[in-house]
């Protein structure tokens, strides 16, 4: 699933095929909006606030986009041939690009003044210009007896993080990801390590949390259930946390991050 960084990157992706440009063809398809046609407007820009997408285009439209679980914005040549099937959802093109969102979980064409509706709820966005460690902490210690894994999780306390991050974060500030949000004594500090690896890692594909980029060696405890730990030694424990059907993979080394 892709996280804030990724959402971050396509967004300066779609900035630099579409920015500036008059829409040749636009191509909705999904039923909500499939007679919409935004042909002959400019698109103004694209912004990302945690993993949504926002593209606003003249006229006080916004074009909203959510990858979820496996969505992806293709962008190419203008003509080049779509992908096969029902996987395109959304086709925006000017006469140099054309930018397909393939499997988007969600597209939704909003007036802009509506954005905040959309997104006003998310909490602060890591890799935002207003990012406010602050504010991500108060939010999080208004639920104190939750655990701080799904706490991270829940993109109405900060923006951006998914399972990867959530997993690396936890591990290198040594928190079992079960320990309850009230019972950590140095939030700021985690919710700060969270932003710096997320930023780090924003102009890039991949994740890189040991800071060495060489495969297989990438990440601390994510993809390696089963190893051993880079630190101790200990197996690398894999499991779920929250309530289905919203249950979602959390790795942790049992050494390092002790109950
Ligand atoms: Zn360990």
């Amino acid at each position: 699933m892709p996280e804030g960084d990724a959402v971050h990157r396509t967004a300066a992706r779609l900035r630099r095929a579409l920015d500036g440009r008059v829409l040749t063809r636009s191509d909705f398809r999904v039923p909500r909006h499939a007679t919409a046609d935004l042909t002959g407007r400019t698109v103004l820009t694209t912004v990302s606030r945690g993993k949504h997408l926002l593209t606003r285009v003249e006229g006080g439209l916004t074009v909203h986009t959510h990858l979820r679980m496996d969505g992806s914005w293709q962008i190419a040549p203008a003509g080049r041939r779509l992908p096969p099937g029902d996987q395109v959802r959304l086709v925006l093109a000017n006469e140099q690009w054309q930018a397909v969102g393939v499997r988007l979980g969600v597209v939704d064409l909003v007036g802009t003044g509506e954005e905040e509706r959309l997104v006003g709820h998310l909490g602060p966005d890591l890799l935002g210009e207003d990012w406010d460690a602050d504010e991500a902490v108060r939010r999080l210690r208004e639920a104190p007896g939750r655990t701080i894994g799904e706490a991270l999780l829940d993109q109405r306390n900060l923006a951006g993080i998914g399972t990867i991050y959530r997993a690396e974060t936890l591990f290198l500030r040594g928190v079992w990801p079960w320990r309850r949000v009230g019972e950590i004594e140095d939030l700021h500090a985690l919710v700060s390590l969270a932003h710096r690896l997320l930023d780090a890692n924003k102009e890039h594909a991949g994740t890189v949390t040991t800071g060495d980029r060489r495969p297989a060696h990438q990440t601390w405890v994510y993809g390696r259930a089963g190893r051993p730990c880079r630190r101790c030694g200990t197996r690398i424990s894999r499991g779920e946390m929250g309530a289905r059907p919203q249950e979602r993979l959390i790795l942790w080394c049992g050494g390092c991050q002790p109950r």
